[in-house]
């Protein structure tokens, strides 16, 4: 019986201190990976703590959480996440770690496209139309009675959503991702909310130049030579947005390999398309954009980021450098080739 009283008054204690540290100290975030904790960086600037779970180089769509990543999401004031089903380990991981903070999607409210895969398994459900606001998109789910029974069908055979989760991959959609991300940090932390406003304003304005600078790179490059192929379909946002055609034997998810089917269909569209250029991906295993390399006999043209920054001292260690990297690696290969 004491035992428990005296632990039940440690861990008042030990409650106690933590709070009060926290309130003197900045608001504790933990970004899901690390496309969004450079985001989250130059909107909290100094007044954030940011905690990483999927660091640079990982595979958010293959992560296993870490015991250190229930203690983080736990002791968070805010948890940033992509959404789209793009963390498969998220719900897992926040439901374990008990956390009473707000676990933000920050691709709300953005332009989201339709998986490729999914609309090829349900073309009578999905009527041509590609783009969707993800909140209205969201809000018909809620509506219509035949759409969620579709959804049930899907849930019934594939891991992965009815959309693309890679929105980062337009620098248009950032800016979307940096304003909720300003939003979630005032709802958090008045005090800063100016502060917040303002560093989102000024990054805002480099991710406008940026895609500007992206635009320039593509229109460079002859319109018969913009199909290349990567490993994993990564770049519909970036395809969508600045025109090039991305071709890749896996689907958006990296969780599944490719077939020997996949890669001779790839194989084949590929000689019919005239695919000017192949990239591996610095989150993927090279083995297989090798394979196809040699049986295509196009040359490697480099490394694209798809899902993760380069570690700090790489080509692509923030969003700005990742996609001016691919930009400029993608015109690179094919105007030298
Ligand atoms: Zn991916």
């Amino acid at each position: 019986m004491s035992r428990l009283i005296k632990l039940a008054a440690a861990v008042s204690v030990i409650t106690l201190a933590h709070t009060a540290m926290a309130s003197a100290e900045n608001l504790k975030v933990v970004a899901s990976f690390s496309i969004i904790a450079d985001f989250a960086k130059n909107v909290g600037g100094d007044r954030v703590d940011i905690t990483t779970l999927v660091g640079p180089n990982g595979d958010a769509h293959v992560y296993e959480p870490k015991p250190a990543d229930a203690a983080a999401v736990a002791a968070a004031d805010v948890v940033l996440v992509n959404g789209l089903q793009f963390e498969g380990f998220l719900q897992r991981l926040v439901e374990a770690s008990g956390t009473k903070a707000p676990v933000v999607e920050l691709t709300k409210g953005g332009e989201v496209l339709k998986n490729a895969e999914e609309e090829h398994h349900h073309d009578e459900a999905s009527e041509g139309e590609q783009k969707h606001e993800h909140e209205a998109a969201e809000a018909g789910h809620d509506q219509h009675a035949e759409e969620g029974q579709e959804h049930a069908n899907e849930e019934a055979h594939h891991d992965h959503g009815e959309f693309d989760p890679h929105a980062w991959q337009s620098a248009h959609n950032a800016e979307i991702y940096v304003k909720n991300i300003a939003d979630a940090f005032c709802a958090a932390d008045a005090a800063g909310c100016d502060t917040y406003r303002a560093n989102a304003e000024a990054y805002g304005q480099k991710l406008e130049a940026l895609e500007a600078e992206i635009k320039a790179a593509v229109a460079e490059i002859p319109e018969d030579k913009r199909v290349i192929i990567t490993s994993h379909d990564a770049f519909k946002y970036f395809e969508h947005e600045y025109g090039l055609k991305f071709l890749a034997p896996e689907g958006v998810s990296t969780e599944s390999e490719a077939s020997a089917a996949d890669v001779a269909a790839l194989i084949k569209q590929v000689k019919e398309d005239r695919a000017a250029a192949i990239f591996v991906e610095n989150i993927t295993n090279q083995r297989l954009i090798e394979q196809i390399a040699s049986e295509t006999g196009i040359k490697v043209g480099g490394t694209l980021y798809s899902d993760a920054l380069s570690d700090e001292g790489g080509q692509a260690a923030t969003y700005i450098d990742m996609m001016e990297h691919n930009a400029n690696t993608i015109k690179g290969a094919i105007l030298g080739s």
